[in-house]
């Protein structure tokens, strides 16, 4: 399975960061593993082009659930294609809890992508509270069995798991924590999707950066990560790039 190298830079990014896009593709020309970026969607394009022929590929952050139509300010899984992107993440923690999304809007979503050709990212994972009161495997179960399609495919779908106190705090659970949880949405994706259960990617997020990958990767069941903050910087995400190839 080609393990996956992900970088979410969220709300940050302006023309200057098409340059970290550039340094990203020229020290890493043959990576051991896939390299995306997904750049706010003003810079996808632009990102997209200064990708192009390289070993980075690019994505989207969301997109509708609708092919097009009166939705102000939202973006289309189509536009994120024809911009150049060939993933988009859904579901993310952050829109989850910033614009109310549940597992049906994120799984209509990733229907979407899926007919647009694109890759989905469905992001999982719990809060704090819900990891304190015991709750994880049922909440993250609950969130892969409600976000995916049915017809979903290894080729066609990422799951990102990212414990939501992880994500930005510098906090990072153990890789005993992680290992249960991976391989609790490996059971689960293998019990549904049969040998396309087996080989979905199964990506950790949160708090990942190049001085603890090593570790993180050496993790069953762990195929890749997504990154936020430690994405911004192409010296830094080659370091993660580095510990999966
Ligand atoms: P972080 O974000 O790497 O900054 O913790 C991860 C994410 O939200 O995808």
């Amino acid at each position: 399975m080609q393990k996956l190298a992900a970088g979410n830079w969220k709300m940050n990014g302006l023309a200057a960061s098409l340059a970290e896009i550039e340094a990203l593709a020229t020290a890493h020309p043959t990576p051991g593993c896939d390299i995306l970026i997904c750049p706010p969607a003003t810079l996808l394009s632009r990102v997209s082009d200064a990708a192009l022929g390289t070993s980075v590929q690019t994505g989207a952050q969301d997109c509708h659930p609708k092919d097009s139509g009166a939705h102000t300010g939202d973006i289309s899984a189509a536009m994120v294609r024809d911009a150049g992107g060939a993933f988009v993440i859904v579901g993310h923690s952050e829109r989850r809890a910033d614009h109310g999304e549940d597992d049906a809007l994120v799984r209509a979503k990733a229907e979407a992508a899926h007919d647009a050709g694109l890759i989905a990212i469905v992001c999982v994972g719990e809060t704090l509270e819900q990891r304190e009161a015991g709750r994880t495997l049922e909440v993250v179960g609950g969130q892969v069995a409600g976000s995916l399609p049915d017809d979903a495919t290894a080729e066609d779908t990422v799951i990102a798991y990212e414990p939501v106190w992880a994500i930005g705090t510098g906090k990072v659970p153990t890789t005993d924590e992680i290992a249960l949880v991976h391989a609790d949405i490996r059971a689960r994706l293998t019990a549904r999707f049969g040998a396309d259960g087996e080989g979905m990617r199964i990506i950790y997020g949160g708090s990942v950066k190049a001085s603890n990958a090593a570790e993180i990767f050496a993790v069953p069941n762990v195929d890749g990560a997504l990154v936020g903050g430690a994405s911004l910087k192409a010296a830094d995400f080659g370091g993660i790039v580095d510990a999966l190839g």
